[in-house]
């Protein structure tokens, strides 16, 4: 079967990964997008919490609603999507000599009042289901003891076991090194028109492509290119700015997490993460995320304001607004796939969405 994947971002390269190990051809088509989300994702895989860059998540202050957890209808796929994150890591990196630095890092989850704490307080048990330790922190003094530099108007918190982080441009270097030793093939190009009469893709260069089964896992891009044959899938680009830090001397020893994410990551640097804004399609960073971030991150830890801006980058989510992936065959037996959709998530959810390609054609055969 001559399976064409376009696009090589973290579902593409997944799906390839899982078409492979099942013994079958693959070729990608990628257009080289400059900041695609893949490579510049702060890399958090968490099962438990939600992020403030996904959909759905924020209120009109942009502030977690509804709790810091992540909501029910997410929970099952996330918590198996980070297991497979474990178990692929060692694999890939022997295989690819790649290290994308998997490690784990304890989360302070930050609530401001009481009501955030009993939010969390109630869901001890529900962590505690899922196989992770969480230790309640009731008074800024009980919670300084862990992170002196918290700000002194926080009401409390949890320390909660099992948040990963991982490199994501390095864990899509390895991803890609993975698939070309299995035998992928990568053609650099930009695909423009779906044939689904002809089963044929036409590229950029003129190339015409043929193809038994069409993945396409082209990110925020995936929209418009299967609107030319007709199809309109329920997405929308969400982009999402991080603000990267000098350190100089600041020993942050867990990641700080409520209004956004604050965390030191394998490059040495201390990353705040992320603006969330619906329906934009612009790579630009801007003065006002990078003021956005700084200040959501110095309410936790002022001392954060201190600190020299060393980096900021832009890039486009592929979010729905349930928050949960579409992956489907997009007009009944024409062989053309969709998986996308990974919104806030798809570094997390990209070996799963991966193996679901791969039954999802299996079937197919
Ligand atoms: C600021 C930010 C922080 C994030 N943090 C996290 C996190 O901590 N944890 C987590 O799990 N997720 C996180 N994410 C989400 C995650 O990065 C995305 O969900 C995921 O990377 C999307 O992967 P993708 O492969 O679907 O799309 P993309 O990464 O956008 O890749 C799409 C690929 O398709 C190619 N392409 C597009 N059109 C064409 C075409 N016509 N022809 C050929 N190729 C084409 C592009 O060049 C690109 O390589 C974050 C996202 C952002 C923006």
């Amino acid at each position: 079967m001559n399976n064409i994947i376009i696009g090589a971002g973290v579902f593409g390269l997944a799906s390839a990964l899982s078409l492979l190990e099942d013994g079958q051809d693959v070729t990608i088509i990628d257009g080289n997008h400059s900041n695609i989300a893949s490579n510049n994702a702060l890399g958090r895989l968490d099962p438990v919490l939600k992020g403030s860059g996904s959909s759905g998540h924020l209120d009109q202050k942009n502030n977690l609603k509804n709790g810091p957890m992540r909501p029910e209808n997410q929970q099952k796929l996330a918590l198996e999507s980070y297991l497979k994150h474990k178990d692929y890591y060692e694999k890939l990196k022997n295989l690819s000599g790649i290290d994308y630095f998997l490690r784990d890092i304890l989360t302070i989850q930050i609530c401001f009042d009481e009501q955030e704490f009993s939010q969390i307080a109630n869901s001890v048990s529900d962590i505690k289901a899922s196989g992770f330790n969480v230790k309640l922190l009731e008074g800024y003094e009980y919670l300084s003891r862990y992170q002196k530099e918290v700000s002194k108007d926080i009401y409390g918190g949890a320390l909660i076991s099992g948040t990963l982080f991982l490199n994501s441009d390095l864990f899509l270097s390895c991803l890609k090194r993975s698939i070309e030793i299995k035998g992928a093939v990568i053609i650099d190009d930009l695909a423009e028109r779906i044939d689904v009469n002809q089963n044929k893709i036409k590229l950029k260069s003129e190339k015409i492509i043929n193809y038994d089964n069409l993945i396409v896992c082209a990110g925020p891009w995936t929209k418009k290119l299967v609107s030319s044959i007709g199809v309109d899938i329920e997405m929308y680009p969400a982009k999402g700015e991080i603000v990267k830090l000098d350190p100089n001397g600041f020993n942050l020893n867990y990641h700080i997490h409520g209004v956004c994410s604050v965390v030191k990551k394998s490059d040495g640097l201390i990353w705040v993460a992320a603006t969330y804004e619906e329906d934009e399609f612009d790579l630009n960073i801007t003065n006002k995320s990078k003021k956005e971030l700084l200040n959501k991150a110095a309410s936790m830890v002022p001392c954060i304001k201190e600190l020299q801006v060393v980096g900021q980058t832009a890039c486009v989510r592929p979010a729905t607004k349930d928050g949960m992936p579409i992956v489907n065959e997009v007009i009944k037996d024409s062989r053309v796939f969709v998986a996308t959709g990974g919104g806030g998530w798809g570094i997390m959810q990209s070996f799963f969405i991966g193996e679901m390609v791969k039954n999802m054609i299996k079937i197919k055969k």
